[in-house]
């Protein structure tokens, strides 16, 4: 095959492959017959008729944030929406209109000057569309749900070519299927969402001692079980290696982090905030001297950079689950598990995750508690360690996982029940019937 049978794909060796292969992980190469960066729906439209005519798969690289999750297609071909499109924003309607390409930290600034925000994630460059169709988890969570709810529609290119929207009224089987249903549809070219008023967000981080993990743990879970809906935490054993910026307590330290947001819509919301922190702090304090607090009153805006998630790529390894509450005799050995774990995280569900939506998509709601996600660089220490934490959670592990959260083909993943899966295959063959985005497509089971 010469590079001119896949114009406009770039091949190997060329700048233009090298932008659109580029990724954030680093530890799943991305090395297809060719590449390509497209700048508009037209380069999208152009893109998917050459794929169809030389008949090669065809992947689609955003950031690149999830690049292991799909099984490796070296004579695939990879596209890399990056539309020249502007984001907009209406403040009336509280919608957002995001081209592909956007990543969270590309639109945030755009969106809270207007008193409102998104439902994006703990990191600033997962991209808007990928994260969205996977679910999306948010620290805004527990109070407003799965972020793929907040879609109202999606502009779609399909495998013959044709640019679809996606709505509850347009094509409703495939908006249904598009929203949690593993990917491989088509490529999504711009994404409406609701946005939702938020003046502040009361967010930090406290940090304690690693000995006191096993004291601490349990109590969190509790207090986790009935929290009200404002806030939502992730309580990790954290390792960070000593970066320049970060501050002395966490640099090269092994500690334990509480983190997340507790919302305030409106200013009147800000005490009631302020409460529910306490609320949940003062008893833990109580048992342990906090090492560093930073907990504060911020700008939406600045949510995105509580979590410290690296923005630089990097080669990782992870695991995760969504799983029942863990037995207090058994978190020492949980926490213990992974010493060599960049992350032990439990991030907490509940509250409005736990709600189907009313016009919700194939995935809405997730029923369990937590989400455990284990993660550390690339190598054979994170791999045993990863192996070692499964094993001492595997009592509370409930057979599902949160598809964004799956960063390896080779994980164990069940997004949802056999039924759903059915519907989401069925509006697969419909759209795509020779499987040109078949490789772009996430096993949502095992
Ligand atoms: C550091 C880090 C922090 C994270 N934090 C969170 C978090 O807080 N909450 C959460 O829910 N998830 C989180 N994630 C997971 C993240 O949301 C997923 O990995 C998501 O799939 C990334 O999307 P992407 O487009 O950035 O990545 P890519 O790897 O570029 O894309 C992943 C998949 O998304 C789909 N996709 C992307 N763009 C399009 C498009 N235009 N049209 C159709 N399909 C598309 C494709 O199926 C693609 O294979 C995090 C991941 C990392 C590495």
């Amino acid at each position: 095959m010469t590079s001119t049978d896949n114009t406009p794909f770039n091949p190997p060796g060329t700048p233009g492959y090298a932008e659109a292969t580029a990724s954030f992980q680093l530890a799943a190469p991305v090395d297809p017959a060719g590449a390509f960066t497209a700048r508009s729906i037209d380069d999208v439209v152009r893109a998917v008729a050459v794929a169809r005519h030389v008949s090669r798969p065809l992947l689609l690289n955003t950031t690149g944030h999830a690049m292991g999750r799909t099984a490796p297609l070296t004579d695939s071909l990879v596209l890399h929406p990056l539309l020249d499109q502007p984001l907009r924003v209406d403040p009336d309607t509280r919608t957002a209109r995001v081209p592909a390409g956007k990543t969270w930290g590309d639109i945030l600034p755009e969106i809270t000057r207007y008193g409102l925000t998104a439902l994006h994630g703990s990191s600033s460059g997962v991209g808007v569309i990928g994260y969205l169709l996977g679910g999306g988890i948010s620290f805004y969570g527990r109070r407003f749900g799965l972020a793929a709810n907040s879609i109202r529609s999606l502009t779609v290119v399909l495998a013959d070519g044709d640019v679809v929207e996606a709505s509850g009224t347009h094509r409703p089987d495939l908006f249904w299927a598009l929203r949690g249903g593993g990917g491989g549809f088509g490529v999504v070219v711009e994404a409406q969402i609701d946005l939702v008023p938020m003046h502040r967000v009361l967010t930090g981080m406290t940090v304690w001692d690693p000995a006191d993990a096993a004291r601490l743990a349990p109590a969190w879970q509790t207090w986790a079980r009935d929290a009200p809906p404002e806030i939502t935490t992730s309580f990790r054993m954290l390792s960070l290696p000593p970066l320049p910026g970060l501050p002395p307590y966490l640099a090269g330290k092994r500690v334990i982090a509480l983190d997340g947001a507790v919302t305030a819509s409106a200013e009147s919301d800000l005490p009631a905030a302020q409460r529910i922190l306490d609320e949940m702090l003062s008893p833990l304090s109580a048992l342990a001297q906090p090492v560093a607090d930073t907990w504060a009153v911020a700008s939406p805006q600045a949510l995105p950079l509580t979590h410290l998630d690296p923005l630089q790529p990097v080669a990782f390894e992870s695991d995760s689950a969504l799983i029942q509450e863990i037995d207090t005799s058994d978190w020492a050995r949980a926490l213990e598990a992974g010493p060599s774990l960049t992350a032990f995280e439990l991030r907490q569900l509940g509250g409005a995750f736990a709600v189907p939506a009313s016009n919700g998509g194939a995935l809405d709601h997730l029923t369990a508690p937590l989400l455990y996600h284990g993660v550390g660089l690339a190598g054979e220490e994170t791999a045993r360690d990863l192996k070692a934490v499964r094993a001492a959670i595997q009592p509370f592990v409930t057979g599902y996982t949160a598809p964004n959260f799956v960063d390896h083909f080779t994980q164990r993943q069940r997004t949802y029940d056999d039924r759903t899966r059915v519907r989401v295959e069925r509006v697969r063959l419909a759209v795509d019937p020779t499987g040109l985005f078949a490789g772009d497509a996430a096993p949502t089971r095992d």
